[in-house]
């Protein structure tokens, strides 16, 4: 039987919208890297639900106690994203774009868009919370023969963007508040990792289709849920790359299998509770050699350990590739006592610490040779509080899984992030008038429904000349929406154009130049000059170098920088006409066969300017209108 069987997957897709204003305001929904215009600092208190629980999530956070910095720019931030403002009415074209999805993914639209408020405590909203509104439920997809099923969409505003971490601050960009979202959640329908990757896959195909998301890096995310039988759901958080998802999948249920194969163990070895009890061995280490606990020792701190009584030899246990029962302890003990790590009996000696440093904290703890012995050098109260994070996390572990946020490293294994939030984390949010789905609208949305890519394919292919390959390379790329506009509005090459987005931008994309960060208006500038003989095709890769890594710069600050200097047509014609009046008597005599040498001529001017072709072709019309005006 194979193992994958076992697992359920859940994915859940966060997509940017590519409207002008955002979801409550009408800033402008552009990112950009220069210093912002001003910051503002904020302390994030936990919150008492309407139930009175203390939220859990929200509690760990403000244990933390740390102080949230906000930057934002005075164009692309207003008094909403600080919440010194009501937010204005929600954002109707995105609503008819989550319609358009919903659509497409054979949703049940709600009667009445309701906007609701959603309990966020990682600070990366300044208000506290995340307003949500929830816009069909109910759908699905086929994955081949098998139906996944599409459980909710919802509208969401983005949150701040992270810009830094330390352990007493903790900044956030505002840009990206409020830049609206959608979130598609499929059913736990998906059975392996490789399914996960084809229905994310698919997810963002027909999210493109509408042609009005958001391209780059972060403007789609992937949360996945798994578990296995008996095992609990792990919430995997912002997946970026497709082609990672089937590892973390992968990845998730080998930890998982492994955890209940060490519940049984500890089972077997009669383990059934964890003592919290914290022992002060700072003299086993007064003249040790370790870098680490010397550091410690000289800014006042201490080392303190715990017994994990019949944990012996189970720390190094291996849950996920190179990763150990003991790192998971670890993650739990940096988390939350804001230690740089733990030292276990399973790993040691090691790290300057000696076997019989070893002994005697074995000793001095109380352990025989089936128990297992964590200590940490720190600061008292933060080596206590990560500690007793590790006795938690070790508890745990008796139970089987426990259930977590994890975020997933670069090579597809994951780590600790934070408890899996309390449930009531939703209420209603009064500010925002709700909207009536009513059956105009949804007639109009059906009437507009965007083409599938499938059918886009063959179009390409037919009415645009596209082989079959670059027709199916720019209808999957993000580019596609610019690709269309620019042939049908612009005029210009279905090929030429085609051919830059897949094989100009993806050669400068290879040699690590930041493509995402020119804008369509930009692109438009470059490929409509080319079109107009202004700028050479072979100076196309060149320049959209230079405005890559020069932001916020115009094509004309480019072609002046790179000499590449645009000729105006009027003066390139008063050129070629000069040229050609110079020379009457050779083209007198040699007719047509004089454009040779005066091309050679013509270029050593234009070179690297204007395109060889349009100055042929400009040449050859100057000599025949003089040949045909010129007396004989
Ligand atoms: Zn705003």
């Amino acid at each position: 039987m194979r193992l994958t069987h076992h697992i359920k997957v859940g994915i859940e897709i966060h997509q940017q919208l590519d409207t002008s204003g955002k979801l409550f305001c009408s800033c402008p929904t552009v990112l950009r890297e220069e210093e912002p215009h001003f910051s503002v600092l904020r302390r994030l208190k936990p919150t008492y639900s309407e139930l009175g629980d203390l939220d859990r999530a929200a509690l760990f956070e403000s244990e933390k106690k740390k102080a949230f910095c906000y930057q934002g720019y005075n164009d692309t931030v207003c008094l909403v994203e600080l919440d010194e403002e009501p937010p204005h009415d929600l954002n109707r074209d995105a609503v008819s774009i989550s319609l358009t999805v919903a659509k497409l993914l054979n949703m049940t639209p709600v009667d009445e868009v309701h906007v609701m408020r959603k309990i966020v405590i990682d600070g990366s909203n300044i208000t506290g919370f995340q307003r949500t509104a929830k816009i069909a439920f109910d759908g699905w997809l086929m994955d081949g023969e098998e139906k996944i099923t599409v459980q909710s969409l919802c509208l969401e505003e983005d949150a701040a963007r992270k810009i830094s971490d330390t352990p007493e601050m903790m900044t956030y960009r505002l840009d990206r508040l409020g830049i609206p979202l959608v979130e598609i959640a499929t059913g736990p329908d998906i059975h392996s990792g490789e399914q996960a990757e084809r229905v994310a896959l698919q997810l963002g195909r027909i999210l493109k289709a509408t042609g009005k998301i958001k391209r780059g890096l972060g403007a789609i995310r992937q949360d996945l849920n798994i578990s296995i039988e008996g095992g609990t759901r792990i919430e995997v958080k912002g997946v970026q790359e497709l082609g990672l998802i089937s590892t973390v999948v992968e990845h998730e249920a080998t930890r998982q299998r492994n955890l209940l194969l060490l519940r049984d163990e500890l089972k077997k070895r009669g383990v059934t509770a964890v003592k919290p009890k914290v022992v002060d061995v700072t003299d086993v280490f007064s003249t040790s050699n370790s870098k680490v606990i010397r550091k410690a020792l000289e800014s006042g701190g201490r080392v303190q350990a715990v017994l994990l009584t019949g944990y012996g030899g189970l720390l190094k246990t291996e849950l996920q590739p190179g990763r150990r029962f003991g790192t998971e302890l670890s993650d739990h003990a940096k988390v939350f006592g804001g230690v740089g790590g733990i030292f276990h009996t399973d790993e040691l000696p090691a790290y300057g610490i000696t076997e019989e440093d070893v002994k005697a904290v074995r000793k001095k703890v109380g352990a025989s040779e089936n128990d297992g012995v964590v200590f940490v050098a720190a600061d008292v109260e933060a080596g206590l509080v990560a500690l007793n994070a590790v006795v938690k996390r070790a508890s745990e572990a008796l139970k089987g899984v426990p259930g977590e946020v994890r975020a997933f490293n670069p090579d597809g294994t994951t780590h600790f992030m934070r408890p899996m939030p309390g449930s009531a984390r939703m209420y209603p949010e009064t500010d925002v008038p709700s909207i009536v789905v009513g059956g105009d609208l949804l007639d109009k949305i059906r009437r507009a429904l965007p083409e599938l890519l499938e059918k886009r394919t063959e179009r390409y292919i037919k009415e645009c000349g596209l082989s079959k390959d670059l027709a199916a390379l720019i209808v999957d790329s993000p580019y596609a929406v610019t690709f269309e506009r620019l042939v049908k509005s612009d005029g210009l090459s279905p090929s030429f154009v085609a051919a830059t987005f897949e094989y100009t931008f993806k050669m400068l994309k290879r040699e690590g130049i930041d493509m995402e960060s020119l804008d369509d208006r930009q692109i438009r500038d470059v490929l409509v000059r080319v079109h107009k003989g202004e700028i050479a095709k072979e100076a196309v890769a060149e320049i959209l170098r230079w405005l890559a890594s020069n932001r916020g710069k115009s094509v004309e600050d480019a072609t002046r920088s790179l000499s590449l200097g645009t000729v105006d047509s009027a003066a390139l014609k008063a050129a070629v006409a000069e040229l050609v009046g110079k020379n009457m008597e050779i083209i007198k005599r040699d007719g047509e066969r004089a454009i040779s040498p005066l091309m050679g001529d013509l270029m050593k001017t234009f070179r690297g300017k204007v395109d060889g072709k349009v100055l042929h072709e400009l040449l050859k019309e100057e000599i025949r209108r003089r040949l045909e005006t010129a007396p004989r």
